[in-house]
């Protein structure tokens, strides 16, 4: 469906609606089916690195203490989770119409508009606090003051906590707080290419556990942090650039640490 003008467009300030905006159903679309996978995944490319941007912009904007453009950052990459989810969900929508074409056009819309309608009504915990990328920038932004506690749960709102909170609203707390070692369970050095399991959400670096995998005769391994029963394989995993930049950045405070105390001692 996009060109490579359109895609260039998009690359040069046009918005998010107007992107939205070109996904509607029309008769050449339809003919040109078979190309609309590879389309919609050259997007959700651009729109996945662009959030990954925003979250090096954004751990800039905390160090500089402009909390209003961070703040339209992150209604930003909320704008950027949904255009997310609203592509994938046309491609889904297409995907039916391809099962059952003869219906006509009429079902493309039924199809998109009822998925939309249930996501739109979602809550912000349903839609972004459980999004990789959503948590990616919120720890990394913490990270830039806090590098030293752990990030409070996404959603947590301190002023109901002193208003006597307790009501049963499950958006009050949806992601525990959690510190995680910054150091592979393996090999128990700096994480190296960190790859975590969707499952358990442990996370190791990737050259050890496709290590143990391969060490081991059977194609599934137990995940071998203590008390953890959850069976993978290779696929179980993905790449957690989260957990690479919170690697980099305490690797950078360690060199800056180390430098200033050899000039300590020089002086
Ligand atoms: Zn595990």
């Amino acid at each position: 469906m996009l060109n490579d003008q359109d895609i260039m467009d998009s690359q040069q300030g046009v918005s998010l609606e107007d992107i939205t905006d070109r996904f509607h159903l029309l008769q050449h679309h339809v003919d040109r089916l078979p190309s609309l996978t590879s389309d919609t995944d050259i997007v959700v490319d651009m729109i996945r690195k662009g959030m990954s941007h925003a979250s090096n912009v954004a751990t800039d904007l905390e160090e500089l203490g402009d909390s209003t453009m961070l703040a339209s950052l992150e209604d930003a990459l909320k704008e950027s989770i949904d255009l997310e989810y609203t592509i994938n969900q046309h491609k889904a929508a297409f995907m039916k119409l391809r099962a059952d074409v003869g219906d006509g056009l009429e079902k493309f819309d039924a199809y998109f508009d009822q998925d939309m309608q249930q996501y739109n009504a979602k809550s912000d915990k349903d839609k972004y606090y459980e999004h990789e990328k959503y948590t990616e920038f919120k720890q990394l932004v913490w990270s830039v003051n806090h590098p030293d506690s752990p990030m409070p749960a996404l959603g947590f709102d301190d002023t109901k906590m002193e208003n006597g909170g307790g009501d049963d609203d499950d958006d009050d707390v949806v992601i525990a707080a959690t510190k995680k070692s910054l150091k592979c369970p393996l090999t128990t050095t700096w994480f190296e290419n960190p790859v975590t399991s969707k499952s358990c959400k442990h996370t190791f670096s990737k050259a050890a556990i496709i290590g143990l995998l391969e060490r081991t005769l059977s194609p599934t391994v137990v995940c071998p942090m203590p008390g953890c029963r959850q069976v993978f394989d290779k696929q179980s995993f993905y790449d957690d650039t989260l957990m690479e930049r919170l690697v980099a950045r305490a690797k950078e405070a360690e060199e800056t640490n180390a430098r200033s105390e050899q000039f300590h001692d020089v002086v």
